[in-house]
């Protein structure tokens, strides 16, 4: 059994191909950017794993080109025994699962496995040092660094994804550390967001404090910039062929 936040059906961000979005509630971190506050708690939808599968299935006709269903949040892995009792049920149609993940929990067995089973990882690499870590997510910091070497040691599919915050990440010095923070992660890509707004209306609705209220969304031109800025330093740190 599982809390649902909500399904998102045709989704395209979150993996590979058409996605079905499966966002579970419960979250240990509380990121300032978060636009997501709402799966923070508990919501009125529960659901078992069969009755999960049995909406993700009839997708299957779309799940092409690497599409499948993606487990987000909140925080997925929250969710290992769910996961790992609805994925023989995804394998047996066929149907691969991608994890969208801050990496935030302990590396229990349950985790491996949830990882173990998975298609792929998208693993948010936060905040680049453990002090700012803290500060604008509350969380433990080694522990999405165990989560992207458990999914390297093992050959796991892996994506990585930083939201970029104006006035607090967004410098070429904190692209470099977070260039030096995988340098030993085998990861296929690495995408920068930019923070915005849109979910401001969350906290407001939720009677929640709002620690950015007064920042503006991030430039799309100084994401740009990052982007290429951290792909040259990410290039450096690819091995080089012997001549
Ligand atoms: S990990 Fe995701 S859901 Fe949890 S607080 Fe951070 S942004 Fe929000």
């Amino acid at each position: 059994m599982a809390n649902i936040h909500s399904f998102e059906s045709m989704a395209a961000l979150d993996g590979e191909g058409l996605r079905y979005d499966v966002f579970l509630t419960g979250c240990p971190l509380r990121c300032w950017y978060c636009h997501n506050p709402d799966a923070w708690f508990p919501s009125s939808t529960e659901m078992t794993a069969e009755q999960v599968f049995q909406k993700a299935r009839r997708f299957k006709p779309y799940f092409k080109n690497g599409g499948g269903v993606t487990f987000s949040g909140g925080e997925p892995l929250l969710n290992a025994d769910f996961i790992n009792e609805i994925a023989p049920a995804l394998q047996s149609e066929g149907i691969g699962y991608c994890l969208d993940t801050s990496g935030s929990v302990p590396l229990t067995e349950p985790v491996k496995k949830a990882i173990a089973g998975a298609d792929m990882v998208i693993l948010d690499i936060k905040f680049p040092d453990p002090e700012r870590y803290r500060k604008y997510t509350g969380g433990v910091f080694d522990r999405f660094l165990e989560v992207g070497r458990f999914c390297t040691q093992t050959g796991k599919r892996l994506w990585l994804r930083t939201v970029v915050v104006p006035g607090i990440n967004d410098t070429e010095a904190d692209m470099d550390q977070y260039a030096a923070l995988v340098r030993d992660f085998r990861f296929e890509r690495y995408e920068l967001l930019g923070f915005h707004t849109m979910g401001f209306f969350k906290y407001e609705k939720l009677g929640l404090v709002n620690p950015l209220e007064k920042t503006a969304p991030l430039d799309r031109d100084r994401l740009d910039a990052l982007e290429r800025y951290l792909d040259s330093k990410l290039a450096k740190n690819a091995p080089q062929e012997k001549a």
